[in-house]
């Protein structure tokens, strides 16, 4: 037979047979069980198969978890202690393996199959006890001696507590079941009324129809009841108290059964707190969270918003304290937050990990829901004592009021959860409320994020030329690669899908596209305008931080090279200067080995960072391109004069570093004038030229044959 196993999530498999050996020593002993031991092997291994079909089916089957519950009892495993040892080793085992809302499900479902079953059978055995009672009775005549001794033997060792009491209600006989239960000897019962054992909890209807079956109106009662112990304990019962009738069939006396059910109870109560509550921190756990929701959400005129908050940098707090610490973490983080908005009648429970939601009923609106966030937010940012040090995190928190996210619990958790991204994509530590034309434009940019590698693979993408010129001369020393998608409306300027070509990791392949491109058409030109007498042109090719950390970049950018047959020392890489300024280790030395093959390296849109110029001086960099707001403050009717003398202070500082500097957006004469002035080397704009098509470039590069545009 082929094992039945549960994909392990680390993709090993628990196999039924090892489940079942476990299992069967966990539970040895725990009841008197009537199986021989091969016997108990089989019916444990088709048990733990059953079980993790169960946690690995989609739909779940509670009826074969309880039917399978209710096996165990009818292999005679009638001790809670059978199934306290089941619960705990099964949780324990499978836990690593299943999903855990699952395995909560299969095991309360076990759990209720066993507790059921032995009800049931606990039930029969006292229906059977009671018959004996009444065949004593009735064959008083026939046999009266023999059934009395059997009553005899049933009363004295059943193990459940049995007292006999006349009409009056006076106890006139207890088994010792019954003493122990209640911690009182024979003595101290005999002579007690049934009526002494009133309890708060009882319902008076019992004790109505104990009135009628003294009178001789009713055989036979069953019902739940509870008692005081001797010690003040109580006592959950489940109670059948018969009517004895004499020869003539007159009400003799009353017979109790009692067996206490206290530890089935607790078990019951256990496992239900189990199954609504996280185990780490004692919340109400998600399951609870969403029924609560729906229950909210079921009255269509209640205002109900979610607060959902998710700590920032919890991992770190794992990886580098350890577990136990932020476990330590998560528990007061809980306490607090419990604390500080449970009295307002606000349920926060645990979602899971380090993500806590707070459910705000009754008046949800943007205000209280903010007031709730900045109370959350403030809670988390108090300092925690956790592994003997003091830790400080924030959180980010995303909210959503009913309508607005959406109208079911899921909709509102999507929404809740776009939100809470937001917040953290914002800065962290704050709240965001979820707003639907941001969610909109999210799913706009998520698809076209999901095109682009089709684009790619369709050759949807073009690479504009837009020329940079020597400011000296006017002429077109090189040109500047720029990448379009072709669309059916027209071409897609790089900046609506670039940033996402860069998380999503596209932007290194279709970097390397437009880099080869690049390198082909410059051959290209060279080619076809040597006879032109243009001088040596040079390409400039953008690159994002995403292609420099790309292990490998270095051989990319060679193999491109010798495959084109475009020199190194006439290719231009473009680095934004955020992304350099962030380049540190690998990066850098990426960067040192371009420069040492004699790639020139820019830094593109300078003057938007904050970046300290001294700090190029330690860089492999040759070019400073300056972004336009540095340049556009120059060519104004008036001067700006302070805009002319900043301009001339980084240009001086460059050229003292020994870089070359180009200014970008130049669209004026006067801009050209006064760049020319202060002795900037190149530019590019739309004063000379738009980025536009290869055949355009050979157009200006024919028509001067010196390449002289503008
Ligand atoms: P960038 O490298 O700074 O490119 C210059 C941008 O300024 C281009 O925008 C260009 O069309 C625009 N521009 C040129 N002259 C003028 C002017 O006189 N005035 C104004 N206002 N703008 C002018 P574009 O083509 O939309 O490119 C935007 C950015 O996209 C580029 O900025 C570059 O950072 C990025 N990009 C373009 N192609 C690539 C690529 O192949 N790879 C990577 N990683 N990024 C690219
Ligand atoms: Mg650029
Ligand atoms: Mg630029």
């Amino acid at each position: 037979m082929t094992p039945v196993g549960v994909p392990d999530r680390s993709g090993g498999h628990v196999d039924a047979e090892a489940l079942a050996r476990s299992w069967g020593q966990a539970v040895r002993g725990t009841s008197h069980v009537a199986l021989s031991r091969s016997e108990l092997d089989v019916l444990l291994r088709g048990l733990s198969e059953r079980l993790l079909r169960a946690l690995r089916t989609p739909e779940l089957d509670r009826a074969d978890v309880m039917a399978a519950g209710r096996e165990l009892v009818g292999a005679h495993f009638t001790e809670i202690a059978s199934l306290d040892r089941t619960l705990e080793h099964l949780g324990t085992h499978l836990q690593p393996h299943a999903e855990p809302g699952r395995l909560i499900a299969v095991l309360s479902a076990l759990a209720v199959g066993f507790a059921g079953a032995l009800q049931e059978r606990t039930r029969h055995e006292l229906e059977r006890i009671t018959v004996s009672a009444f065949d004593a009775r009735a064959s008083v005549e026939r046999e009266r001696w023999n059934s009395e001794a059997r009553f005899a033997a049933v009363f004295a060792e059943s193990p459940v507590g049995i007292g006999v009491g006349g009409i009056d209600g006076v106890i006139i006989d207890v088994n010792k079941a019954l003493c122990r239960m209640f911690g009182f000897t024979a003595e101290e019962f005999a002579g007690r009324s049934f009526y002494d054992f009133v309890h708060p909890d009882d319902d008076p209807a019992v004790w109505e129809q104990m009135q009628q079956m003294v009178a001789g109106q009713i055989e036979y009662l069953r019902f739940d009841k509870s008692y005081f112990r001797a010690d003040g304990g109580r006592i959950s019962s489940q109670l059948v108290i018969s009517l004895i009738r004499d020869p003539g069939g007159e009400p003799r006396y009353v017979v109790a059964m009692v067996e206490d059910v206290s530890d089935r109870r607790a078990l019951e109560d256990r496992l239900r707190h189990q199954a609504e509550h996280d185990p780490l921190t004692g919340l109400p756990n998600r399951a609870v969270f969403f029924e609560r929701l729906d229950a909210a959400l079921a009255d269509p005129a209640a205002a109900v918003g979610v607060c959902f908050l998710d700590l920032d940098g919890f991992k770190a707090v794992n990886d580098t304290l350890g577990h136990s610490v932020g476990d330590e973490l998560l528990r007061v983080l809980a306490r607090r937050l419990d604390a500080e908005l449970g009295p307002d009648g606000h349920l926060v429970a645990r979602m899971g990990g380090d993500e806590f939601v707070v459910l705000v009923h009754d008046g949800a609106d943007r205000d209280v829901l903010t007031g709730v966030a900045e109370r959350a937010l403030e809670t988390v940012r108090r300092p925690v004592r956790a592994g003997g040090r003091d830790l400080t995190v924030t959180a980010s928190v995303g909210l959503v009021e009913r309508g607005d996210g959406g109208a079911s619990a899921a909709e509102l958790m999507t929404a809740a959860d776009t939100t809470l991204y937001w917040a953290k994509n914002d800065g962290r530590n704050r709240r965001a409320f979820f707003d639907r034309e941001r969610h909109l434009a999210d799913i706009e940019r998520f698809a076209v994020a999901a095109r682009l590698p089709d684009a790619l693979e369709r050759g949807e993408f073009v690479v504009e030329y837009q020329p940079l010129v020597r400011l000296e001369d006017s002429r077109m020393t090189g040109v500047e690669a720029l990448v379009r998608w072709r669309r059916p409306g027209g071409l897609v300027g790089p900046d609506a899908f670039v940033p996402l070509a860069e998380e999503s990791g596209l932007i290194v392949p279709l970097g390397r596209w437009v880099l080869e491109q690049a390198c082909r058409q410059a051959v290209r030109w060279q080619d076809e305008h040597r006879a032109d007498g243009v001088g040596p042109m040079f390409v400039s090719v953008n690159v994002s931080a995403r292609q420099v950390r790309e292990p490998g970049f270095v051989a990319v950018v060679e193999k491109i090279l010798s495959a084109t047959g475009w020199p190194a020392r006439s290719l231009q890489l473009e680095l934004t200067e955020t992304d350099v300024m962030a380049t540190t280790g690998e990066p850098l030395h990426v960067l040192r080995e371009l420069a040492a093959l004699g790639v020139r390296i820019a830094i593109d849109d300078f003057g938007t960072g904050y970046s300290n110029l001294a700090y190029l001086r330690d860089l492999p960099v040759h070019v400073l391109k300056l972004a336009g707001p540095f340049v556009s403050g120059t060519g104004g009717a008036e001067p700006d004069d302070v805009a002319v003398a900043v301009l001339a202070h980084v240009v001086r500082l460059a050229h003292t570093l020994g870089l070359s500097v180009t200014a970008e957006h130049v669209e004026t004469a006067r801009q050209v004038e006064q760049l020319r002035t202060l002795g900037c080397d190149l530019g590019q704009g739309w004063h000379f030229s738009p980025a536009t098509d290869p055949a355009r470039i050979s157009e200006m590069l024919r028509a001067g044959s010196a390449g002289r545009v503008g």
